[in-house]
Order: C-alpha cells, then structure tokens, then sequence
C-alpha cells in the first residue's frame, strides 16, 4: 500500500532508537507533507555529517579535524575518562566540570570480543603518563563490564603523583552517563574517591 520510497524512509527512521513503526511513519509522513526545502535541509544536514570525525587525542567528535575539546582552554592537570561522546555532552550540560576529557569507545568486554587494542585505551596511557596530568577521573558505567574496564586502566596508569579515582555513588547501576540527570552527575563528580589497588 505504501510507495516503496516513503517505506524505505520509515524503515530508517524506524532505527533510532526509541522510534517504533507508528512514530516512524509519522516523521515520513510529516516530511513528505513539509515543504519541498525542508528535505533540502534534511539532506543537507546529513551530507554535513561527512566533516564529522573522532580526535585522535580525546576520541570526541571532530568537524573538519578540529577538536573543541582538545582546543579549548580547559585543565589540563585532570582528565575526564568516559565511554561514549554522548557521556561528554551530559557532563558538559551538568556543567561542573572544566578539566579534560578522554572518550574510551565503550567498555571491555572479553566474551564480546572487546579487548583494550578495541578501544580508544593506547591515546589514554599515553596522555596519562604525562606529568602534567595530576588526576584521572574514571567514569565507565556502573556496571561489571564498566568497573572491570576502571580495574584494567588503574593498573596500566598508575605512577608516582597521579591520582586516580571513580565516579562517586549516586550513579543509577548499570545506567550510562547521558541518562543520569545533571543534579546526580555533579554529585558524583564532587564525591569520587581516589581509587586504591
Ligand atoms: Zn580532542
């Protein structure tokens, strides 16, 4: 019943996640209503996408190879290590943070076949080693995978005069950075602990 290409379109939208059938047909539907610019601007909007990509420093995203993370004049003594970009905007709209910031990619996961060489883990140690760096915040999800992934970095990156320490309490378990509100991520920022091993 429905043209192959408004199908096509819904089955995109269809993917993000939290869309289901209904609202995906919805979108299409609003679309092909919509102005004819309006799909230029969709359009546009994604070819844009194409100067999108990932610091080779921070592992946040990039446009046109420039970092606002890595230009920024932010702390350079402490660095901030979470597991995706999408957890950097959640702790930049909590907005009580000023330091570094050090995307992972996600956790290890042995059984997943994640092991270090998988994630963005090499650029951390490196940054890490430099003595310029006092403290490592570690702020992987607080979950099994998540405390294992903070085990593994705090045993390859400690050294004399570096600090080391963990997301406090506070942080729903299993529950990933850019759900938490921003009340409970200032919170879990002010109470991290120094992580001993
Ligand atoms: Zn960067």
């Amino acid at each position: 019943l429905i043209p192959a290409a408004i199908e096509s379109l819904i089955v995109q939208f269809a993917r993000f996640p939290g869309v289901g059938r209904r609202s995906a047909e919805r979108l299409a539907f609003d679309l092909l209503a919509a102005p004819e610019s309006r799909r230029g601007e969709l359009i546009g909007a994604l070819e844009s996408l194409g100067q999108v990509g990932l610091c080779p420093t921070c592992g946040y995203f990039t446009q046109d190879g420039d970092c606002t993370l890595c230009c920024a004049e932010r702390d350079p003594s402490v660095l901030l290590v979470v597991e995706k970009t999408t957890d950097v905007v959640a702790v930049e709209k909590a907005g009580a943070y000023k330091g570094q910031y050090h995307v992972l990619g996600g956790h290890l996961s042995p059984l997943k076949g994640i092991t270090p060489d998988r994630l963005h883990i090499q650029a951390l140690l490196d940054r890490a080693s430099d003595q310029c760096v006092r403290e490592v915040i570690l702020a992987t999800s607080a979950s099994v995978e998540g405390d294992a992934t903070a085990i593994y970095l705090t045993g390859h990156m400690r050294r004399p005069g570096l600090l080391i320490s963990r997301f406090g309490r506070g942080m729903p378990v299993g529950g990933s950075l850019e759900l938490t509100d921003a009340g409970t991520l200032r919170l879990a920022l002010e109470g991290r602990r120094g992580v001993d091993l």
